[in-house]
């Protein structure tokens, strides 16, 4: 039954576009109407109806401890009974600026925003302040949020000028965005041999989450690094998403690469709205008010949202964390192909950390190209099977999964069993 959500979901549309606050929310790509949450407790969440699930979207990847971590909520509770906000320097802040330098050793200095958006257009506009020029150069189906620069896919063709697609994004604006394909180092090779002297920075997604999970191929990012440093070049990882999900040293610890620039958020805030661009000293001066580069914000560095951080970067630093996460983050992948290898079922899944992807296609995506050789039809129909038996995927067949510290041996059994009933009867 999920009465409740639909008639929830009817008066949301009067007031609110779509009936959501974020386009995916609204179950338009996999059909039928979302379920409204009314409350998360581990792994689990239960929707407005009563209804409960075994949840792997975890907010699209920040509660990596699970739903309401007593720690979390207790952190937030005693930061929010001192002041919700001061617009004014606070102890906390300066206590997760240092944990996260000292995690992530490409990180000199950090500033501290509401949200990746914020970090991601942050750091465009630090990079083309610092080399003075203004081309960028990012790769199709890579998400950096939702600022002008970054609404822009490829036309077709190799290192065509990029169309905005999005309504309202200035033509001006994306033709200072050169969209590549994503593993391809030939393409970024030519692309830096053509433009190389104009090219402010190089965005990525090191691991990449919102065309679904995509690995980065042997030397992709190697080659973004030498070529980056080359041509004066900044390259920006993008770690949103994959910053304390994929590892503790995030992905650029994971494959060994140093960019010049860091964007986080998702877990840095556990739960709450916290996002962060960090990276050499010598760029990170230029930002106001030590340098020319103007970015603010009234909420920014939030006591109470930075509390849910500094507990979650606290808790993720255990011993074992990131390797039981992984492990059962890839008993969950391998547990659902094999479900599907048995019934014949054109299917693949793969994690890196706690993120992981699931694709109806015979072998994992290297780029866009192959990403959308998935068979949508058969995600929606085994989306929505999954949710009618407790399991609660990301409804879309292009989004990422994630697994929290929360989930246990038997939430995964009972999901990777659920599979196996589906796909019996494919
Ligand atoms: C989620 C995400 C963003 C945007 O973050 P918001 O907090 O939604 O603004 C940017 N980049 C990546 C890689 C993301 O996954």
């Amino acid at each position: 039954m999920t009465n409740r959500s639909q008639q929830l979901f009817e008066r949301a549309q009067r007031h609110i576009p779509g009936g959501v606050n974020s386009p995916v929310r609204a179950f338009r790509s996999v059909g039928g109407s979302p379920c409204f949450f009314a409350s998360g407790n581990g792994a689990r969440v239960t929707d407005v109806d009563g209804n409960s699930y075994v949840d792997y979207v975890g907010s699209w990847g920040p509660l990596i401890l699970g739903h309401a971590h007593p720690a979390v909520v207790a952190a937030v509770q005693e930061a929010a009974a001192k002041g919700l906000s001061f617009g004014a320097p606070t102890e906390m802040e300066v206590e997760i600026a240092d944990l996260l330098c000292d995690l992530l050793p490409s990180l000199d200095m950090v500033r501290l925003v509401s949200s990746g958006t914020e970090a991601t257009m942050s750091a465009i506009r630090l990079a083309r302040g610092f080399t003075g020029r203004d081309l960028l150069i990012k790769f199709e189906g890579c998400y950096h949020g939702h600022s002008d620069s970054l609404l822009v896919k490829a036309g077709s063709g190799m290192l065509t000028f990029g169309n905005p697609s999005s309504g309202g994004v200035p033509a001006d604006l994306a033709q200072h965005t050169l969209v590549l394909d994503y593993n391809n180092s030939a393409q970024l090779e030519q692309a830096f041999a053509e433009h190389g002297s104009r090219i402010a920075a190089v965005i990525v997604e090191p691991v990449v989450g919102n065309m679904n999970l995509v690995a980065p191929a042997a030397g992709f990012l190697q080659t973004m690094r030498t070529l980056c440093t080359r041509h004066g070049s900044v390259l920006i990882f993008d770690e949103v998403m994959t910053g304390f999900r994929v590892g503790l040293g995030c992905a650029q610890g994971l494959y060994g690469i140093t960019p010049d620039l860091t964007t986080l958020g998702k877990v840095i805030g556990g739960g709450m709205p916290v996002g962060a661009f960090g990276g050499r000293r010598e760029i990170m001066e230029k930002i106001a008010p030590l340098g020319p580069v103007y970015q603010a914000g009234t909420l920014s560095g939030n006591p109470v949202a930075v509390a849910a951080g500094l507990a979650t970067l606290k808790l993720i630093q255990a011993p074992d964390f990131y390797a039981q996460l992984e492990q059962k983050t890839k008993s969950l992948c391998d547990g659902l192909a094999s479900a599907a290898e048995k019934s014949g079922v054109a299917f693949s899944a793969q994690s890196i950390g706690g993120m992981f992807g699931l694709y109806f296609r015979r072998q994992c995506p290297q780029n866009f190209a192959e990403v959308m050789e998935c068979d949508t039809a058969a995600f929606n129909r085994f989306f929505h099977a999954m949710l009618d038996a407790g399991h609660y995927f990301a409804p879309s067949a292009f989004e990422a999964g994630f697994v929290s510290a929360a989930h246990n041996k038997a939430d995964i059994a009972t999901t990777v069993s659920a599979a196996e009933e589906i796909f019996r009867t494919w």
